[in-house]
């Protein structure tokens, strides 16, 4: 299964994109203690790969917190994570919408996310300004695809083999532009279809969700088969 996070810190309780670090926390120990491997999505869509119980962790959006709180966590236990950055928010004074502290609201800077490579973080691509790609004609749609890949690789000298719609938002054609992109796989939350590369479905895990939900999605997914 793939767990899809955006922020993890303990600044906005009310916030459903927020969870607190000891939720985190606490929900990672229970994986582990529950005999789940943490793998990355190259682990998870390899074929060949044949572990049974198995997660990724992911993060949408690349917010400076998930450096500060994230990480720590990540470094800690030892998994492998995957952080779905906004290449043209990276290192820049842009704050995703309906966030407004410059300090807190920041997205990660490059020398962020430099350490965290160093510490086994994959980085994706989440779009070049985080646009509904469905709503783009297909040249605009086709940079933020084509053009993020190749920003964030240039920037980070590792290849960007992900991708991550942003709002969630695609259809056929932009999966299809995804693939043709060059990437190996993309993420989706809220999938009802039949899952493929291209829709690669996730547990969207809330602020507001207790452990108590936190464990049903799990349960959920087990049984979805995911
Ligand atoms: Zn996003």
């Amino acid at each position: 299964m793939i767990l899809a996070y955006h922020r993890i810190n303990p600044w906005y309780p009310g916030d459903a994109l927020s969870v607190s670090p000891e939720m985190f926390e606490r929900q990672i120990k229970f994986l582990l203690e529950k005999g789940f491997e943490p793998v990355s999505l190259y682990q998870y869509t390899d074929e060949k790969e044949r572990i049974k119980k198995k997660f990724c962790v992911t993060f949408d959006d690349g917010f400076v917190d998930n450096f500060i709180f994230a990480f720590p966590v990540l470094k800690k236990y030892g998994i492998k994570a995957t952080i779905f950055i906004t290449a043209h928010f990276v290192g820049t004074d842009r704050l995703h919408r309906n966030y407004t502290d410059r300090e807190k609201d920041r997205c990660l800077r490059w020398k962020e996310v430099q350490e965290m490579l160093r510490a086994n973080i994959d980085f994706g691509s989440h779009s070049l300004r985080h646009p509904d790609l469905t709503t783009l004609d297909r040249k605009q749609a086709w940079d933020e695809i084509f053009e993020s890949k190749k920003f964030i690789q240039k920037n980070t000298g590792r290849k960007v083999d992900f991708f991550c719609y942003p709002y969630g938002r695609q259809n056929k054609k932009i999966r299809e532009m995804v693939k043709n992109a060059g990437y190996l796989g993309a993420v989706v939350t809220n999938w009802k279809d039949k899952p493929d590369r291209y829709a690669l479905p996730r547990i969207g895990v809330y602020g507001h969700n207790s452990f108590f939900i936190f464990r049903m999605k799990l349960c959920l997914q087990r049984i979805r088969g995911r």
